[in-house]
């Protein structure tokens, strides 16, 4: 029995570490999706209501981080949750890069936006899909896909491989963009409070970036979503702030997380507009 819940433990914690490799760590997407709902039309916003699981009490923050949970046994999903690029290239593009480790086009995180975001379109009609799932995967997606090192560099895993300190712990430098600079930005500025964070977030949208956000939101006519779009401007801060000044071995400290916490703020914050563009879209 003991032996059992020490395993079981031990699974849980592994899960815990493993989640945060892979994806705005749980506060970065509980942070895209709360800005996103506040955004929702009326119609969406029903939608939303309708397909989330009851015990997400119409929170679509809560289920935010359920696509890294499940990925431990829906192996097929590892790999919806990036896209790796050529090395140092620092561009984008969807035929060469939206593939797994087999090749299997599209399977990446931009053809997973855009899959779930095409499920969704069923919603009223009788679907094969299970609508709850589509919903919970792309709200996870929309974040990953806006996280720099997610669209990052082959041969290093999107800077999984990139060993560095943040201050004084041992880190990955992929971590760093999923996790510490969002903790260490709540514990420094925010009183370890997420809901202060992202009313800042929130802020700046409706004042700094307010002349901005109509482009965010925008895609081609004939597109629900544009994740190609999001995408290549991933890469391009990924090569332009996360890897810049960062290589393997570095001390990561007060210049590095002062000038990036801006950027994190600004992807956190296009993710949460662009689901809520993109679910606007969908659901009319
Ligand atoms: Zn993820």
């Amino acid at each position: 029995m003991e032996y059992c819940k020490l395993q079981l433990l031990g699974i849980v914690s592994l899960m815990l570490v493993l989640g945060n490799t892979q994806g705005w760590g749980e506060d970065g997407h509980a942070i895209t999706c709360r800005i996103a709902q506040s955004r929702l039309s009326d119609s969406a916003a029903e939608a939303v209501k309708n397909l989330l699981p009851k015990y997400a009490q119409n929170d679509l923050g809560s289920v935010c981080s359920w696509a890294d949970r499940v990925r431990f046994y829906l192996h097929w999903s590892a790999a919806l949750h990036f896209a790796d690029t050529p090395d140092n290239l620092c561009n984008y593009q969807y035929d060469r890069d939206c593939k797994d480790q087999n090749g299997d086009k599209g399977r990446c995180v931009v053809g997973a936006v855009k899959n779930y975001t095409d499920q969704l379109l069923d919603y009223g009609k009788d679907t094969q899909y299970n609508l709850t799932q589509a919903l919970m995967f792309l709200s996870h997606f929309m974040g990953d896909v806006h996280q720099p090192l997610h669209v990052g560099f082959t041969s290093d895993k999107g800077a999984n491989l990139v060993n560095v300190h943040w201050y004084t712990k041992k880190q990955n430098l992929h971590h760093v963009w999923d996790v510490n600079i969002i903790e260490t930005a709540e514990e420094r500025f925010y009183d370890s409070n997420i809901d202060d964070f992202t009313n800042a977030i929130q802020e700046n949208i409706t004042k700094t970036w307010s002349n901005q956000v109509k482009e965010w939101e925008t895609c081609n006519p004939s597109e629900t979503t544009c994740p190609n779009k999001y995408a290549s401007e991933g890469i391009n801060a990924a090569c332009q702030w996360a890897y810049k000044d960062a290589p393997e071995g570095s001390v990561l400290e007060d210049d590095y997380f002062l000038s990036r916490l801006p950027v994190v703020s600004l992807r956190l914050a296009q993710g949460g507009v662009r689901l809520a563009a993109t679910l606007n879209r969908i659901f009319g």
